[in-house]
């Protein structure tokens, strides 16, 4: 089904790097819309929080740690077909397996610091926007 939103960030390492140029260059020239954007950093519990899906898994703790270990990028994006185009965009999870021309492939250090992260629903785009952004903040 064609979306139109997901929500992205660009991860502590890959801020770190002196990489959030480069990264948002590829986003505009794929051709998604900004509708909002902001550096913040996440606390362990708001980090706990954000990818609490994952809490049963092996790597939560380290997840939550990197995630909370310095500035990161907050954003919505807006384009025809949003969360799938945007995963396509980004990567594998892995940089390793990660494609050719992808962020991941360019900018991420290895499965768990992997420069990006994207929406994987239509729902979880919504849920995840609005955990950063209030509706005076997007447009
Ligand atoms: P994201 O949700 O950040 O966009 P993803 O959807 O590609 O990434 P998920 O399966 O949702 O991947 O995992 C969330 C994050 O947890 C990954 O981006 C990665 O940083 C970390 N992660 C996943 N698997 C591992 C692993 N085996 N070891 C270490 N970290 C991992
Ligand atoms: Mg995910």
């Amino acid at each position: 089904m064609a979306t139109n939103r997901t929500f992205t960030m660009i991860k502590p390492d890959a801020v770190e790097n002196g990489h959030i140029g480069g990264i948002l260059d590829k986003i505009n020239a794929a051709g998604f819309r900004i509708v909002a954007m902001k550096m913040t950093r996440l606390s362990t519990q708001k980090a706990g929080e954000f990818y609490a899906v994952h809490s049963a898994r092996p790597f939560y703790g380290e997840l939550v740690e990197f995630m909370s270990s310095g500035h990161i990028v907050a954003a919505i994006l807006e384009k025809t077909n949003a969360v799938e185009d945007f995963r396509k965009l980004i990567g594998a999870t892995n940089p390793a397996n990660a494609e050719e021309g992808t962020i991941r492939k360019q900018y991420a250090e290895s499965i768990g610091r992997n420069a990006v992260h994207g929406s994987d629903s239509d729902e979880n785009a919504q849920i995840e926007g609005d955990f950063f952004f209030s509706g005076l903040e997007k447009f």
